[in-house]
């Protein structure tokens, strides 16, 4: 029989059952297992903390969010946004399921071409395009979402260049009933820059006007939001229509759904918060359908959505690397992953478990990652059983931003798995190490020598 092992005794008031102002406990059961694989066994083989994917988990999201659209409307694509997660394994599962690729750099389109998706499926979206990127886009037929003015007249000038006609569209923002307003990205609804920038391309007659795009916001918690800003662009198409007897191929929403994350400050947790694809998909799909166009000329429907199709898919799997008390008499845990690969911890209040067995015993304490830096804080505030060093712990949902947002800075970035269908992990992503780092440094040689 295994010993048990010994756990310090703590005298605390209790009140079970009872909310304390951190909320009620939220951990029952611990996670020794992803998707079929011991947490254990996982940090044992590729070192701790380490990023792990599931790629069922991906699939069936995709799958339900796909349905929600397809099952409420006759054209739909979606397309996968490239920096809500760019490891190459990730966006190639969701091309296989039919995604295409929505970037927003040069280095992102570089990325999908090498991944295989054809130029023409890929919307090319973002404020900064050089002149060489666009020039690459156009060859390549790709879509490109125009963000500003001196955009559309450097793909005006490329264009007189070119044999190709450029297959544009323009970012369009407005008043959704959200706010602030994203009033930065594209041309605005309300005031007219929208219609104008609409009638330049158009009466230009050097670019092919395809699409109208918008991108409302991110986190977003408003079904209704989306609703308006469809009729919002079904209105310019419909004008467009009028004016000029032209049809747009496509009306783009981009992405912005809120995942299942808790925010912090939110009362309720996010599980309980966040809209169903469904919710998303009836708004958004009502509207157009309803806006008016020709049964023949319905408009196909793109979806960005980045976060809701793979935060839940993430799991940051980490150690405990000690406990102390802080002068207050609060308990605090440091683990060996913080803001560093865990950028999102800023902003949400991420649902942790201990990966082994516990006690009915649980205090609140703070969680803190391994920086020397006192922002470096995981969780203020989480009422967990008490763990000890080399104890490991499982951070759920963080498959959104967190792998291209993370830093290297102080420590190296962990590896990445992928776990298949069949349950069988893949490295994906190396962890780090000095020399992977250092590949990009050059020291001037008469810096080499020093004596101390
Ligand atoms: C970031 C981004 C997305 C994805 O947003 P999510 O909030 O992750 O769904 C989609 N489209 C554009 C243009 C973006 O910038």
């Amino acid at each position: 029989m295994k010993k048990l092992h010994y756990e310090r005794p703590i005298i605390q008031r209790l009140n079970v059952g009872v909310m304390n102002k951190f909320g009620t406990k939220t951990e029952y059961a611990p996670v020794t297992h992803v998707d079929g694989n011991a947490v254990k066994g996982l940090l044992a083989k590729y070192g701790s903390p380490l990023f792990v994917i599931s790629e069922k988990t991906i699939r069936k999201t995709f799958r339900d969010a796909n349905r929600a659209f397809k099952t409420r409307y006759p054209k739909v694509q979606f397309a996968w946004s490239y920096k809500t997660n760019y490891v190459n394994a990730v966006c190639n599962v969701f091309h296989q399921e039919g995604s295409w690729a929505e970037v927003v750099s040069g280095f992102e389109y570089q990325k999908a071409l090498q991944n295989g998706v054809s130029g023409n499926k890929i919307i090319f979206n973002g404020p900064d395009k050089s002149m060489e990127e666009l020039t690459m886009a156009i060859e390549n037929n790709s879509l490109l979402h125009i963000d500003h003015l001196d955009e559309l007249y450097m793909i005006k000038e490329l264009a007189t260049k070119s044999k190709k006609k450029p297959r544009v569209a323009i970012r369009v923002n407005m008043d959704t009933g959200v706010y602030p307003i994203w009033d930065r990205f594209g041309f605005n609804y309300e005031n007219g820059q929208a219609w104008d920038a609409i009638n330049k391309i158009i009466l230009n007659d050097q670019m092919e006007l395809v699409g109208l795009h918008c991108h409302i916001g991110t986190f977003m918690l408003a079904p209704s939001a989306y609703g308006l800003a469809a009729s919002k662009l079904s209105d310019l198409a419909l004008s467009i229509k009028k004016k000029f007897k032209k049809s747009i191929q496509y009306i783009d929403m981009g992405g912005g759904f809120a995942s299942r994350n808790t925010l912090k400050g939110s009362y309720l947790q996010g599980m309980d918060l966040a809209p169903s694809f469904d919710s998303f998909a009836e708004e958004i799909t009502t509207a157009i359908l309803n806006a008016g166009f020709a049964k023949d000329e319905l408009p196909m429907l793109v979806l960005e959505t980045g976060r809701a199709l793979i935060d839940d898919a993430g799991f940051l799997l980490g150690s405990v690397i000690s406990n102390k008390r802080l002068s207050d008499g609060r308990r605090a845990t440091i683990l060996d992953f913080g803001v560093n690969i865990l950028f999102t911890s800023f902003w949400y209040d991420h649902k942790i478990s201990p990966a082994q067995e516990f006690s009915q015993y649980s205090e609140d304490s703070v969680l803190y990652g391994p920086l020397c830096m006192n922002i470096d804080v995981v969780r203020e505030n989480i009422t967990l059983p008490p763990l000890k060093r080399d104890d490991q712990v499982v951070v759920h949902s963080v498959g959104a931003y967190n792998m291209t947002q993370w830093m290297q800075f102080i420590s190296l970035r962990p590896a990445i798995v992928m776990i298949d269908k069949n349950d069988k992990p893949h490295l994906i992503r190396k962890r780090e190490t000095l020399k992977s780092i250092e590949t990009e440094e050059v020291l001037p040689a008469y810096l080499k020598d020093f004596k101390l």
